[in-house]
């Protein structure tokens, strides 16, 4: 006689019936890839590959080649078709479509108008065409019987220095589509502190701002960012974790050979403690070397640690296109990867509704829609 198979407890599990939150997706890393070949086309703009199940993976390799300037010359083929008002609603509509079609139900897409201004755009004009685009994939979800909820994160790009112009028109259009400010670009050597006027400014109008750090560097960038970029939320924020010590004693026990002692140090604990959301992403941070001096392996990468450790760590995709991935699909990794189960996918969601940039009677509706949509999974 054979032994009934042991399936794994999250087989039957579909994550992507599930309603989840994104809250770190970058619309110049998410289009999809026959879109890049038809904009390209029409602008003229020459394409590694015209097939666009060949330029997905000249993507997806450069985005895992570990050269960063082959990480960055993606973007220049993105943003290249990504310059006039149709092609930036196109993009947006088709960006929301596919995260419907993900089972997210509250994303907030960033990205820099400052970056799509080439062909004679303003910014204005480029976020209206980003907000039109939104709201045509939103209409479009609905039409088809589904529900999703769309914020724009206006970003401001470190080197460029114009954040304090970013953070004005960011609040402009606040009543229209803009929920958040985040600042993104080499992180050393770009510090918030010398931004501090564009973060007093948007403090100053009690408009929310979350920051890229503890990415591509330390600590000292994360109390940079909590400091003087006054952030309510930190893009990536996994270096937070170098701040942590772990230390294995032996338990006495067979079963459980040892025992981690956690001590946190000031930056982990306030970061913990103030509840302040980390915006994870976990295979883009392998990709990027975010996390190389824990390992180089999902089984290393310290969002478990996070997690268990009660940091409000929330689960994200960063650049769908050039990492090739989902929400969905980070979430199975972790559910692989640590064994997590409906209850930590739900926790994991929770953060990420309880962190958005949204008012209170909003985020209590989404945590009810969501509380309902993981309760109909449970059967
Ligand atoms: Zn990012």
């Amino acid at each position: 006689m054979t032994e009934p198979t042991n399936l794994p407890e999250n087989s039957s599990l579909n994550v992507r019936s599930l309603p989840k939150v994104s809250l770190h997706d970058h619309l110049d890393g998410g289009l999809r890839p026959a879109t890049i070949v038809e904009l390209a086309a029409a602008v003229g703009h020459t394409l590694p590959s015209t097939d666009p199940a060949g330029l997905a993976e000249w993507f997806r390799e450069s985005a895992d080649s570990g050269s960063l300037p082959r990480y960055l010359e993606t973007f220049d083929h993105t943003i290249a078709v990504m310059q006039t008002r149709e092609s930036l609603i196109r993009v947006a509509r088709e960006f929301v479509e596919d995260l419907a079609a993900d089972g997210v139900v509250y994303a907030e897409v960033r990205w820099a108008p400052e970056q799509h201004v080439r062909a004679g755009l303003s910014l204005d004009e480029a976020v209206e065409a980003v907000q039109a685009g939104i709201e045509e994939g939103v209409a479009n979800t609905e039409a088809a019987g589904s529900f999703i909820q769309v914020g724009q994160l206006i970003t401001a790009m470190r080197h460029a220095d114009r954040a304090m112009e970013i953070a004005e028109l960011a609040v402009r259009h606040r009543d229209s589509g803009a929920v958040g400010f985040d600042i993104a670009g080499p992180e050393d050597g770009f510090p918030p502190s010398r931004f501090k006027d564009a973060f007093t400014y948007l403090a100053e109008n009690q408009f929310p701002a979350t920051v890229h750090a503890g990415e591509a560097a330390g600590i000292e960038s994360i109390v940079d960012a909590l400091v003087h970029g006054r952030a309510l939320r930190l893009g990536h924020g996994v270096r937070i974790a170098e701040d942590i010590d772990v230390e294995f004693e032996d338990s006495g026990t067979q079963d459980e050979p040892e025992v981690g002692i956690v001590s946190m140090g000031r930056v982990a604990s306030w970061v913990r403690d103030r509840g302040i959301a980390l915006e994870v992403c976990p295979s883009s941070n392998l990709q990027t070397g975010a996390v190389a001096s824990f390992g180089e392996d999902i089984e290393t990468h310290p969002i478990d640690l996070l997690y268990q450790t009660g940091f409000a760590v929330t689960v994200n995709t960063d650049n769908r296109l050039m990492s090739s991935v989902t929400l969905t699909g980070e979430f199975e990794l972790l559910m692989d990867t640590f064994d997590y189960d409906l209850d930590d996918v739900l926790e994991l969601t929770m953060n990420a509704v309880n962190a958005a940039f949204l008012p209170l009677d909003e985020r209590a509706a989404l945590s009810a829609y969501v509380t309902e949509g993981f309760n109909r999974a449970r059967g």
